[in-house]
């Protein structure tokens, strides 16, 4: 419930939770506040229907609250049930080849690998609009791992992980896409990140339209 409250509204779920059906007056109390102080965040949380208000009996908590199965619904998707597939290209793939590849696939990242599928770079469409626009290197020549944003910067995911964190990531990070990684250690002992799908923005939408329907 973190995205939605401030850290006030989410005591004041707490204490409805635990001692519900009580009075805004006892819940200002707890919380040592006046009633008037509370009125803007009891009138928020029975707007979003998290808390229900009877007259002379009180607020108590609703587990069913639209919101609230909002909030379960992105801590349960999982990225393996909404991933793509990933759209990968070798490491001395030139910089020309891996724009055309990002027209003919639609994609705007792709993410290079290395033979064995492992991953090792990331290439935005700004990446390469800023190798072209930049200098006179000939990108007929140039390997994108020259200008890739590289291991071990680049942010990651995996199949169990939750849509809330994965889409928490892209916010945080300001990327548009993750790659799906399994992980593992090879017989040196060396960890490996194979990538095996790809989450991006437009994922996220289709989930926010998909939720939005009731599905
Ligand atoms: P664009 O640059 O086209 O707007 P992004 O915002 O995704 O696309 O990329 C911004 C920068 O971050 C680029 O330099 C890109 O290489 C890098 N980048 C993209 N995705 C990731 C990621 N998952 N982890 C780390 N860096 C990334």
């Amino acid at each position: 419930m973190k995205i939605f409250l401030t850290e006030r509204q989410e005591k004041i779920i707490d204490i409805v939770k635990k001692h519900g059906p009580i009075t805004g007056e006892h819940i200002a109390k707890k919380l040592n506040l006046t009633r008037a102080t509370l009125r803007p965040d009891l009138s928020i949380l029975t707007r979003s229907g998290i808390l229900e208000a009877r007259p002379r009996v009180g607020y108590s908590y609703n587990g069913n609250s639209s919101l609230i199965k909002l909030a379960n619904q992105l801590h349960k998707i999982r990225v393996r049930d909404f991933k793509s597939l990933p759209v990968v290209v070798g490491e001395n793939t030139t910089v020309y080849n891996a724009a055309v590849k990002m027209f003919t696939e639609d994609v705007g990242t792709l993410f290079v690998v290395d033979q064995k599928g492992n991953l090792q770079g990331v290439i935005s469409r700004k990446d390469l609009l800023k190798t072209t626009l930049g200098n006179n290197k000939d990108v007929q020549q140039l390997p994108v791992n020259v200008i890739m944003t590289r291991m071990p910067n680049i942010i990651t995911t995996t199949n169990d992980e939750t849509v809330y964190l994965a889409a928490k990531k892209i916010v945080d990070h300001e990327v548009d896409a993750l790659p799906v990684v399994r992980t593992f250690i090879d017989s040196q002992g060396v960890e490996h990140f194979e990538v095996v799908g790809r989450v991006t923005k437009t994922n996220l939408a289709k989930i926010l339209v998909e939720l939005g329907e009731g599905k």
